[in-house]
């Protein structure tokens, strides 16, 4: 591979900017790290270049501008600023794609303002999202900006996993539907899960189990995602860190009616305040595990309540494939959390679904299969790798055009 084949990789929060700067000859990185509290007081940039120190500067980043000034800076310091006639583009991360993105797509003002559009389906993510391409151009503005959607991968799911059975016109009028998260995340594994199988994606039907701070799990049939279940919003599902998940739509209106709480009340109660959080006061899945394991009632009933949830979603998806190759844990939990694993595995032998207790309890960073050899279905743990991912695609795109 000649020429450009550095991609930097940047995912911007509301006051947060993550970076990875990839060799696309190898994946390698070459420098990564994260600014957070950008807006406020105690900003702190942690920059971590391969194979040297991490360095942490602590600053006021007014807005995500002087952030990226100050990452620009850095990347500087180690020979690898943002002038590099070895970038080839900036991947962007950005959470909601609507109808209209299913594929990575090169950023024009045309994109912006469709992404723009989207913020009413996405009010907390892809505001932020856009300001990261704008800084990021004002930046380098002759190099290649690349979109890749949080929601892309689920744009195959069939229409009538897609839908919620309301009101068409309704639903249309407010592009109400399902979407989906994760994606990224979801397509890296189901391909990666493939490779350990030694397959090609299009053989194979995999679960994806995708369980962090928020979590997701998609069925995937050859390589397509074909259901997930985040919908609108990240907010249907699975129960999560801090949000509730799956829930009676009456919920709300009861919270309103009878309890008197407003609807943004009620929006940040089930966003912020539920999931484990609300069951237990913690959302750390560490700390429930700890609790519950010296008989604390309230993590026992939360962590009862995750996998209880995790477990309807793997068997209905069982369902929705017809035949499972392979059942995959990524993220925070599903890549730490051996207890949740064999908890959500447990007494499904008759599914061809078992977990090997010393395979699960070995801790590595790398994909491997935790299901003893006689299990029709392969379970494994297979670490996602958005940014590489990312990356790739934006690679990938550039290298088309
Ligand atoms: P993520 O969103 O993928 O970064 O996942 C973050 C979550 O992973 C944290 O909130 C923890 O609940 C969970 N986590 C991280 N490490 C562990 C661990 N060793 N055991 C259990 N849960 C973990």
């Amino acid at each position: 591979m000649t020429g450009a084949t550095r991609v930097l990789v940047l995912n911007a929060g509301s006051s947060s900017v993550k970076y990875q700067l990839i060799d696309m000859v190898d994946g390698s990185r070459l420098a990564s790290g994260l600014v957070e509290r950008i807006g406020e007081s105690g900003g702190r940039l942690v920059h971590a270049p391969h194979g040297r120190e991490k360095r942490e500067v602590s600053a006021l980043f007014a807005d995500h501008a002087a952030a990226l000034k100050a990452v620009a800076e850095e990347l500087t310091a180690d020979g690898l600023g943002l002038d590099s006639p070895e970038l080839a583009a900036i991947g962007h991360r950005v959470v909601h794609g609507g109808l209209r993105f299913t594929e990575p797509t090169l950023v024009t003002e045309e994109v912006l303002a469709e992404i723009r559009r989207l913020i009413p389906v996405a009010p907390l993510h892809n505001p932020a999202n856009i300001t990261g391409v704008e800084v990021a151009r004002a930046l380098r503005p002759d190099l290649p900006q690349v979109a890749v959607f949080d929601t892309a991968f689920h744009a195959t799911m069939p229409e009538y996993a897609a839908r919620y059975a309301i009101d068409r016109r309704t639903a249309d009028e407010h592009r109400v539907r399902r979407y989906g998260f994760h994606g990224t995340s979801h397509q890296y594994v189901s391909r990666a899960t493939a490779r350990l199988l030694g397959k090609d994606p299009a053989e194979v039907n995999v679960i994806v189990l995708h369980l962090g701070n928020g979590g997701s799990v998609s069925a995937v049939s050859g390589g397509v995602c074909v259901d997930t279940s985040m919908g609108l919003t990240p907010l249907e599902g699975l129960v999560m860190g801090t949000r509730s998940g799956d829930i009676d739509p009456g919920v709300v209106f009861h919270l309103h009616r009878v309890g008197g709480l407003s609807i943004d009340q009620i929006d940040e109660l089930l966003n912020r305040r539920s999931g484990l959080l609300g069951l237990c006061g913690d959302n750390d899945m560490r700390e429930v595990m700890r609790r519950a394991d010296e008989g604390d009632a309230e993590a026992k009933l939360a962590f009862d309540a995750y996998v209880h949830r995790l477990r309807k979603y793997l068997g209905g998806y069982y369902a929705v494939l017809g035949r499972v190759d392979a059942v995959a844990f990524t993220a925070g939990v599903g890549e730490n959390a051996a207890p949740v694993r064999a908890a959500a595995c447990a007494g499904l032998e008759e599914l061809g679904i078992a977990v090997d207790p010393e395979l699960n309890a070995v801790r590595s960073g790398e994909a491997r299969v935790i299901s003893p050899e006689y299990s029709r279905v392969t379970v494994a743990v297979v670490p996602t790798d958005e940014e590489l991912e990312i990356a790739r695609q934006s690679f990938a795109l550039v290298h088309q055009t």
